[in-house]
């Protein structure tokens, strides 16, 4: 070997053995990182994807891809992405207040507890119902997934209040008032003003919330509907998907004196990815999408070729009226680190509205969850504060709801 060649090799393995080193170090920073984000206790407050289990052929067991069938929540992909769990919501779409239409929404909502009850008890292995704020760590140690139920609009719930009585015996945790428009329990941030906030019967619904332990969740509600429940509650109050107002001035989104009053009630802003960033209008994309939806409601049951069809329009339309200036990561973690800044670390969750419209460009589905931790973690949180933010601070909520359960 020539001495110049001999030089080279030397060189080449030393450069090798950096790397080889650097790579290592990069490999532990990353199994550390990794392994801190797998031992978390992770729960989303707001998870749509009870809606997933109504579709022909899809299974909860079996790993999807968010740009084919738009599904953002699996097994495999909560596994991927270390989520243990949270809330699944009973959502039902706001529909006319009169008695025949409503005991429609009454039934089609318990189908929809009956729904998420199923895919539990075909499933017992990996998932379970949790009733209480502590079952949630006991079911993640015995390496299953945490159900707890949730209420997306009290439409459903009639003229009488009481109904909750039999959705919490069902499993509900936790309840919102209104969702885009108002209703017959509370005025919606999206809709006139119809209240004043709650109304006679929210104001019932909200004790008969505090009887049975459930958490009164506000999102979607009006800031009137918020103030009057931060002022009548016995128990702190939610807002299981919602964000800033001083980020994105949007209706949806709650300003910093509404989250420092809910701060001051023990509550907990839970941050969406939906509403994070103001939008250029995309009338083309919006008038194709809602036509799409016209055609096939929400709540109509899809054959196997219907829903193929439903597909294939949508991705067509995402092909011809692409979204502009899409959010981003970026845009969800500015929320939730302005959150953080006003309503301090023990009062900030995640609830990133998962198969209702949420997912942002980086945060597609829930697959992408580990870029939270570390971006709090870079961020200079620390694992206890990444915990309280993953899932304690809600749990705390829960916890509290109970302990008010039962007390006039
Ligand atoms: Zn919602």
């Amino acid at each position: 070997m020539r001495p110049s060649a001999a030089l080279t090799a030397a060189c080449t393995l030393a450069l090798l053995l950096g790397a080889a080193s650097a790579d290592a170090r990069q490999a532990r920073k990353v199994g550390r990182g990794a392994s801190l984000h797998q031992g978390l206790l992770m729960l989303d407050t707001h998870l749509d994807t009870p809606a997933s289990l109504a579709l022909p052929g899809w299974s909860i067991m079996a790993a999807h891809d968010v740009k084919t069938d738009y599904t953002q929540v699996d097994l495999p992909r909560m596994k991927r992405g270390g989520l243990d769990g949270g809330f699944w919501a009973i959502y039902t779409p706001q529909g006319p207040l009169d008695a025949v239409s409503t005991r429609k929404a009454r039934d089609y909502a318990l189908m929809r507890a009956s729904a998420i009850r199923e895919m539990v008890a075909a499933h017992p292995e990996s998932f379970a119902l949790a009733d209480r704020a502590a079952d949630a760590a006991r079911i993640k140690a015995q390496g299953r997934r945490v159900v707890y139920l949730s209420i997306e609009n009290a439409w459903p719930l009639g003229d009488d209040p009481t109904l909750l009585q039999a959705f919490h015996a069902m499993g509900v945790r936790m309840a919102g008032f209104a969702h885009f428009r108002a209703n017959q329990f509370a005025d919606s941030s999206t809709d006139a003003e119809k209240w004043g906030g709650l109304s006679p019967a929210g104001i019932q619904l909200l004790a008969e919330m505090n009887r049975l332990g459930v958490v009164p969740d506000l999102s979607h509600s009006s800031d009137k509907a918020l103030d009057e429940a931060l002022r009548l509650s016995k128990s702190p109050i939610i807002l299981s998907h919602s964000g800033c107002r001083a980020v994105f001035d949007h209706p949806r989104n709650i300003d910093d004196s509404h989250l420092r009053a809910l701060a001051a009630k023990g509550g907990v802003i839970q941050i969406n990815s939906v509403y994070v960033k103001a939008h250029a209008r995309n009338p083309e994309r919006e008038a194709a999408t809602k036509a799409l939806e016209e055609k096939y409601p929400e709540d109509r049951r899809l054959t196997l070729a219907e829903y193929a069809a439903m597909l294939a329009e949508k991705r067509a339309i995402d092909r011809r009226f692409p979204e502009r200036d899409r959010a981003t990561f970026d845009d969800v973690m500015a929320n939730l680190l302005h959150a953080i800044k006003v309503a301090g670390v023990d009062h900030v969750g995640i609830g990133l509205d998962w198969d209702g419209g949420g997912g942002v460009a980086g945060l597609e589905d829930v697959a992408d969850l580990p870029r939270i931790t570390a971006a709090l973690l870079k961020a200079g949180y620390s694992r206890a504060d990444v915990q309280k933010i993953w899932s304690g601070n809600v749990l705390r909520v829960l916890a509290a709801a109970e302990a008010a359960a039962g007390k006039s």
